[in-house]
């Protein structure tokens, strides 16, 4: 029988709800256009109804409802993933974060908000109070807390404080499961990696408390250099300093930093460009750094200076808003994720540039995982066929750089390449009957059936070594 939506929306009163079905489809989307392989699949896959709860007994509310209609139910923060985490694929209700939104605690070391909170109204409550978060996506604007927690992984802070995922960066979550009564539960420390990066399928966050690092004075920074190889060079040496504070290093190669038009006047023309963030007092290595890598410091700003002159945040040339750049003057453009095996290597990492032709271009973020100097990089591919993307796929892999998909909506693609059966079994607990965001979980559907304990065996399989 069909849904009868018009009789749900009324029994979720007093919850705000939007039923006009071009605002609903609006909802629907999130940032998986940057592939136009995720394009052709997402595209035409919309929600029903949108729900918006302000507060934790509103969302219990939603979810409630949900349960006892059988529902698909998709959280929905700021809507800027990238992998289609938010579209819902089997249509149903959209439950949006965004009035849930208080800071609750600002301490020594940590911060504790609800999940609707957006990460730059978090960043802009800790500083008067001398603290930043330890890490955060160049969509802190639009992108919410609880969707960084549930759908992101690392960002601009990185490469001093590790992944999101590293020990200490999130202190706690607490999530409601889908039950006719939802229960809140309290995810502590490393039990908090159990809903970490579960896109929204183990249970709907409500509160999330992090760990902040000291604020600092930081500058924007932008050299140049003549080749893209010394600007990947002096990235890593920046990035493996110990005397000089970052807290961002990206390089980008030259015809990506064309299609920067705001920084037309203020770099070099035609050179590479690495992006750094660096605190006022370490500038004076910073220069000699990158003078002896052989680069230029083209640009050097505060915020208020950088204010006064119209120029972003320097972390708008970074991680994928480096792609969003190119996407905004041509629509055929598209990225990828790839690892960099050894990224001390720069001959390398150049001749992989070279080897893999002109329909590519390179882009590096160095960040730091469990202590250690990483790099990855995310390069703008002018997108002609899914063949000639997965070509590019097998030449990386043939020289063994590991490709992380950035064109799959499964929560098994991309980053996390394995079932993680630990997930799959606190989804067993938190979503017994499978309703949140059905259909990005592969392994899901085969371990369904089973009790929490006995999807956990198999991870103890999983995870004896
Ligand atoms: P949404 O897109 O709304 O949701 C993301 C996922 O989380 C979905 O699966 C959703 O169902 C789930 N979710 C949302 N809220 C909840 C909740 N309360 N409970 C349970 N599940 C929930 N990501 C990075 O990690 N690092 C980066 O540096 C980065 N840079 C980016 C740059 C650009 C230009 C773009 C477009 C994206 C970038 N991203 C990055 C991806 C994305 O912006 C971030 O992960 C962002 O934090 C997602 O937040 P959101 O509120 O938009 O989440």
């Amino acid at each position: 029988t069909a849904t009868d939506w018009t009789n749900i929306a009324r029994e979720l009163a007093p919850v705000d709800v939007i039923e006009e079905p071009v605002l609903v489809k609006k909802r629907s989307r999130d940032f998986f256009w940057y592939s136009p392989i995720l394009n052709g699949q997402l595209k035409k896959c919309f929600g029903d109804l949108v729900a918006q709860p302000k507060t934790r007994e509103e969302l219990a509310h939603c979810l409630s409802v949900a349960f006892a209609h059988d529902v698909p139910v998709v959280l929905r923060g700021g809507g800027t993933g990238n992998y289609g985490q938010a579209v819902p694929l089997q249509g149903g209700l959209i439950v949006e974060t965004t009035g849930m939104n208080r800071i609750l605690e600002i301490g020594d070391g940590f911060v504790r908000v609800e999940a609707g909170a957006l990460m730059s109204d978090i960043n802009a409550a800790l500083k008067p109070q001398g603290w930043e978060m330890a890490m955060f996506p160049s969509t802190q604007d639009i992108a919410t807390i609880g969707g960084f927690v549930a759908g992101g992984s690392a960002g601009i802070g990185s490469i001093a404080n590790g992944a999101l995922r590293e020990k200490g960066n999130i202190i706690q979550l607490k999530a409601l499961s889908v039950e006719a009564d939802p229960q809140e539960r309290v995810f502590d420390a490393e039990d908090a990696l159990q809903v970490h990066h579960a896109w929204g399928l183990n249970g709907a966050i409500t509160e999330v408390t992090l760990r902040t690092v000291p604020t600092r004075d930081w500058v924007g920074c932008m050299a140049t250099f003549d080749s893209y190889r010394d600007c990947y060079a002096a990235g890593y040496a920046l990035a493996c300093s110990d005397s000089i504070g970052r807290k961002l290093c990206s390089s980008v190669e030259a015809p990506i930093v064309d299609y920067f038009p705001r920084l037309k006047g203020h770099l070099r023309d035609g050179k590479h460009l690495l992006v750094a963030l660096v605190p006022a007092e370490d500038m004076p290595a910073y220069r000699d750094l990158i003078a002896a890598q052989g680069g230029v410091v083209d640009l050097a700003m505060t915020d208020a200076e950088r204010e006064a002159v119209g120029i972003p945040h320097v972390f708008e040339f970074a991680y994928n808003h480096t792609t969003l750049q190119v996407l905004k003057a041509d629509r055929s453009a598209t990225y990828q994720q790839i690892g960099v095996p050894d990224p001390s290597d720069a001959d390398s990492v150049a001749a992989m540039g070279v080897r893999q032709g002109d329909d590519l271009w390179q882009h590096h973020e160095f960040a730091r995982l469990n202590g250690t100097v990483v790099a990855f990089e995310l390069p703008i591919i002018w997108f002609t066929s899914e063949e000639r993307l997965r070509e590019i796929d097998a030449t990386y892999e043939a020289g063994g750089f590991p490709v992380y998909d950035a064109h799959t909506y499964h929560v098994e693609g991309g980053g996390l390449k394995n079932t993680d059966y630990r997930h799959l079994a606190w989804k067993k607990r938190m979503d017994p009957k499978g309703l949140l965001n059905p259909g990005k979980s592969r392994a899901w559907e085969a371990v369904q059936h089973l009790s929490p304990e006995d999807i956990e065996a198999k991870a103890m399989v999983q995870y004896k070594d």
